[in-house]
């Protein structure tokens, strides 16, 4: 790590007065922190200097840029069969407020979102009964046939167990495998919420469990494929449930190599049936971005998502351990239906500006996080 000794040994200083001063070593030594470490960090109360740590490793990693992308949001449908209690964005089929679009509809939007500048769609959806396999399948290829430069991120590992337990009654390996040949490039990472059971059972019963979710992305991986990981934190987990959530997802990493990115969303309570509990903190926001980059030392990047934070947060987030602030997201449904009150989207010049005045360098990037401007500013690895 890049950090000078006069620097390291101030750091090495206030760690002692936290008692995480053998941590920090660690940190300095490019040594792999236990669960251990993990509870002990997460817990202090220091967010600054968390924070700061975590930028000296994220900039040891990727240096002064932060990347971001044009894309645009697509819900081909709301209707599911699940009712998560975070959830404020699923209908049952036929209730007031359901919408299935038709493939042409969404390749009108994809077109429009290329017009602008997009380089990317992100689709995902309900859980629906009745949509046919060929729908998923067609919808992939009509887009890449019109825009065979949009690439498209697409489906949470429910969406595809859904896919291949009740509608195509096929293996998940044939249900993937079917998708990248019609012209997927990336799964998302939502629907990993937080893994322990316990938890699930209370938020999500009858979602997959943590096996299924990291089973879909290993088998996707294999395929040399990418995805990215998510957390939803500040419902009704502990620290520990979020630490042993993202050691799960440094030992498939591990495994496969695969995730471009982890990215931690906090639960928007305001319309969902967990609506008595209050939305997590900034201060939590900031801690849980400095956490991860310092536990997930076997992921390249960690993204503020600006649509949770809020804006002015996720540019604090850019020096507290996150290199890339996601996206423009135009049309962002789920959270906005949740009750964040975030803007549907953000324009390039905002997202430049606020990268800008985080003191990095903004660069556009495509879906797999490659950097789509060339920069005199990265340092050598990059
Ligand atoms: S989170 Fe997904 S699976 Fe759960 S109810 Fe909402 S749309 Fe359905």
């Amino acid at each position: 790590m890049r950090i000078n000794e006069s620097v390291y040994s101030t750091l090495l200083d206030r760690s002692l007065r936290l008692g995480i001063a053998d941590i920090v070593e660690k940190i300095g030594n490019g040594l792999r922190l236990s669960v251990k470490d993990g509870l002990r960090l997460y817990a202090c109360p220091d967010v600054n200097f968390v924070g700061s740590i975590a930028d000296w490793v994220s900039r040891d990693k990727n240096g002064e840029v932060v990347t971001y992308i044009l894309n645009r949001y697509l819900n081909y449908s709301n209707v599911c069969i699940l009712s998560c209690q975070f959830c404020a964005f699923y209908r049952r089929n036929g209730q007031q407020g359901a919408f299935t679009h038709s493939i042409e509809e969404l390749v009108k939007e994809t077109e429009d979102a290329a017009a602008k500048g997009a380089t990317e769609v992100h689709c995902v959806g309900g859980l629906h009964p009745k949509l046919p396999y060929s729908y998923y399948l067609d919808l992939i290829r009509a887009i890449k046939e019109k825009l065979p430069q949009i690439m498209i991120k697409a489906f949470t590992a429910v969406e595809i167990i859904h896919l291949a337990k009740r509608i195509a009654k096929k293996s998940i390996q044939e249900v993937l495998v079917d998708l990248a040949s019609a012209g997927l490039d990336s799964l998302t990472g939502g629907g990993a919420e937080i893994f322990d059971p316990e938890i699930r059972k209370r938020i999500c019963a009858g979602k997959e469990s943590a096996d299924e979710w990291l089973e879909v992305h290993r088998q996707w991986h294999n395929l040399k494929k990418k995805s990215t990981a998510t957390m939803l934190f500040g419902h009704v987990e502990t620290l520990a449930h979020r630490v042993d959530h993202l050691s799960r997802l440094r030992e498939l990493q591990d495994e496969t190599k695969g995730f471009c990115a982890f990215i931690p969303f906090a639960f928007e309570p305001e319309n969902t049936k967990l609506g008595n509990i209050k939305k997590a903190t900034s201060i939590d926001f900031l801690k849980t971005i400095a956490f991860s980059r310092l536990f997930l030392d076997n992921f390249d990047h960690i993204t503020a998502y600006w649509i949770s934070s809020g804006m002015a947060v996720a540019e604090l987030a850019l020096n507290y351990g996150a290199d890339d602030l996601h996206g423009t997201i135009e049309k962002e449904r789920i959270f906005h239906m949740a009750g964040s009150k975030t803007p549907p989207g953000q324009t390039v010049a905002t997202l430049r500006k606020t990268i800008e005045n985080a003191g990095k360098i903004p660069i556009r990037r495509d879906t797999y996080y490659r950097k789509l401007e060339p920069s005199s500013f990265l340092p050598a690895k990059v």
